[in-house]
């Protein structure tokens, strides 16, 4: 260990939390995953967690990035808590201030997306960038990033996943399983809508399953709107699906396609593949994330 600031992070899932201690990809002296039960099993085993280091690796400060909807505004009563989500036992529990109340340090909260992105900004792929986005596609689909250098926050924060996507039914008959907008961009490509429109895991469909181009078709949709909408200088796509291998090539090219040379720049048009990419973080990404916003929480 060759620093003597220690910094936690805690990438908080609807499955799985993972905590780790450090302060960068090739320093994390410790690490676990602790499985998403009710808040207060949870939280308590996190604080277990750091607890059981506190002599060894005293921290400066701890970042959540946590799945949402949160509330990232500092100044409304339930900041830090996260808000509405579905996930039972988990709408409105103060997960920052449950940290806050244990430790007592500065502490960094917002989104996993946005954790993600300020972990790749810092080590991965969006390192020298101002506006970029990283989107993750996996159990659900969320996105969040960088503009003009600051993390995406506006009046609550980005909703990527839950864009409209025009469905052309003839095509893809599937009904679609987002609970609010049936078929959003995650009611129609989230892990659990490929699962149930095709009877079988996305990870189990084969390479040239229409299965691919369908999603990629979907997400290639998305890149549009979020190319013209927020003119990011890369987006990062990550997440079980995201990451799939049979996925990035496709989007690039459907991407390309949908856009028809509109956008002015030699970045899509002719070197996409350093446009969207996989995170340079891989899986670590969110964890790192985490620990990123405790650095920047550390700092203040
Ligand atoms: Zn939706």
């Amino acid at each position: 260990m060759k620093t003597d600031f220690f910094y936690g992070g805690i990438e908080a899932g609807g499955t799985k939390i993972n905590c780790a201690i450090g302060d960068g990809p090739n320093n994390i002296v410790a690490e676990t995953r602790i499985p998403t039960t009710t808040p207060n099993e949870t939280v308590a085993a996190v604080i277990t967690f750091f607890r059981a280091y506190q002599a060894q690796y005293p921290l400066q400060a701890i970042g959540i990035a946590s799945f949402g909807p949160v509330d990232l505004n500092p100044h409304s009563p339930t900041y830090g808590y996260i808000t509405s989500t579905p996930k039972p036992g988990w709408a409105n529990v103060d997960l920052m201030g449950a940290i806050k109340q244990a430790f007592n340090l500065p502490i960094g909260f917002d989104t996993d997306v946005n954790g993600a992105a300020l972990g790749e900004y810092r080590w991965g792929a969006a390192q020298g960038l101002n506006s970029f986005i990283y989107l993750t596609v996996g159990t659900g689909i969320g996105g969040g990033g960088m503009f003009n250098g600051q993390l995406m926050h506006g009046l609550v924060h980005p909703e990527m996943g839950h864009i409209p996507i025009p469905h052309d039914r003839q095509r893809d008959p599937f009904a679609g399983v987002c609970p609010y907008h049936v078929d959003c961009l995650e009611g129609l490509a989230t892990g659990p809508a490929m699962e149930k429109r095709w009877g079988t895991r996305a990870e189990n469909l084969p390479i040239d399953h229409p299965a691919w181009d369908l999603e990629a078709h979907y997400l290639a949709l998305a890149m549009h709107t979020f190319v013209c909408m927020l003119s990011p200088q890369r987006i990062i796509l990550g997440g079980g699906v995201g990451s799939h291998p049979n996925i990035l090539r496709r989007v690039r090219k459907q991407t390309q396609t949908t856009l028809n040379g509109y956008i002015h720049a030699a970045e899509i048009n002719e070197h996409i593949d350093a446009f969207i990419v996989a995170p340079g973080l891989g899986n670590r990404a969110g964890v790192l994330g985490a620990i990123a916003l405790a650095m920047a929480a550390g700092s203040n």
